[in-house]
């Protein structure tokens, strides 16, 4: 069986990346280059993440820079620039060094009320002269205040613009909260991820860019749950089906509990969930009542008695090789 991991995270970074970053918001222009040696990458990946992909049987592993460090909210868009151009340099030296574990998928140098269209550069070099096979769209680059247009506003465009040409999808992926009333994780993913299915569902972005391709991590937020509430909004507002929307999203199934993913492949079809961890994030603790962490995926996907070996495969496998199409050709 082949198992491929559309979300994972570079979280175990050695520290002189953090160390970096901070100097780099006191002061960008006397920080020169980020420093960390192959031997340190390869030491950060073996010990953790190369071990548990073996262990549960994952077989390739789409690889980001860490979410919540990418950190839209600080500093100018000079610093976001650097920042991205350092995390991505370093998760594609990962996949050089490991090329039969990871692909790299870039974060965008985005900064709140920056144009969109700042970020093709970044995009391009990662995907035409470093092999990406897609990014991660930060779709509130304010931490949790939502302070740019809707991701179906023209002020997007230009980017996804580049991403049709490109051929290269988006993970729907927003960054740590500096709004206290947003705990990271546990409330701004969620949000991120229902607010970004709500956007799509109320515009015609999809109608102006028939083959643009996002991915909604974290099991689609709430939206998989609420479908009823979502097709009444649609119905009353004479919206093109719900249904429609699963042309050009995906969800990723990085649920961590056996209800949820059933929920999640039950509405959203086998056709439009990928298989995901999201490794390490906020699923790396122990459930007692298993013994096996929260993001050991597999075991809820492999539990489902209703699931045909077909299905499991789509999900497993062949839905990943088809919306990452420089994903399959690298796998070739
Ligand atoms: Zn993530």
């Amino acid at each position: 069986v082949t198992i491929i991991d559309v979300h994972g995270h570079y979280t175990t970074v050695p520290n002189e990346q953090r160390i970096y970053r901070r100097r780099m918001l006191e002061d960008l222009d006397s920080v020169g280059e980020l420093k960390i040696t192959d031997d340190q990458i390869r030491e950060s990946l073996e010990k953790a993440q190369l071990k548990d992909q073996r262990e549960r049987g994952i077989t390739h592993a789409l690889f980001s820079p860490a979410a919540g460090p990418m950190a839209h909210h600080e500093g100018t868009e000079p610093v976001s620039q650097t920042w991205a151009r350092t995390c991505n340099d370093l998760v594609y030296r990962a996949s050089t060094l490991f090329p039969d574990s990871f692909t790299p998928v870039c974060m965008l140098p985005q900064s709140p009320g920056v144009k969109p269209a700042n970020c093709i550069e970044e995009l391009e070099r990662c995907v035409n002269q470093m092999g990406f096979v897609g990014c991660n769209l930060n779709p509130d680059p304010s931490g949790g205040y939502w302070t740019d247009p809707p991701l179906h506003d023209r002020w997007w465009y230009p980017l996804y613009e580049k991403m049709v040409e490109l051929e290269v999808p988006a993970m729907i992926h927003v960054a740590g909260s500096c709004n206290p009333n947003f705990h990271g994780t546990g409330a701004h993913y969620i949000n991120g991820d229902t607010t970004a299915f709500m956007q799509m569902l109320e515009s015609k972005l999809f109608e102006d860019f028939p083959t643009l391709k996002f991915v909604i991590p974290h099991g689609g937020g709430a939206a998989p749950y609420h479908w009823g509430r979502y097709r009444a909004i649609a119905e009353r507002a004479q919206w093109r089906p719900i249904e429609d929307l699963l042309q050009n999203l995906w969800f990723d199934g990085c649920v961590y509990n056996q209800l949820g993913m059933e929920l999640l492949i039950r509405t959203a079809g086998a056709d439009n969930v990928l298989f995901a961890t999201e490794m390490y994030g906020t699923g790396q603790s122990v459930d007692p009542r298993t013994g096996r962490t929260f993001d050991d995926t597999t075991t809820y996907i492999d539990a489902i008695e209703w699931l045909s070996e077909e299905d499991k495969r789509k999900i497993y496998e062949t839905n990943a090789l088809k919306v990452y199409p420089r994903l399959a050709k690298r796998l070739e």
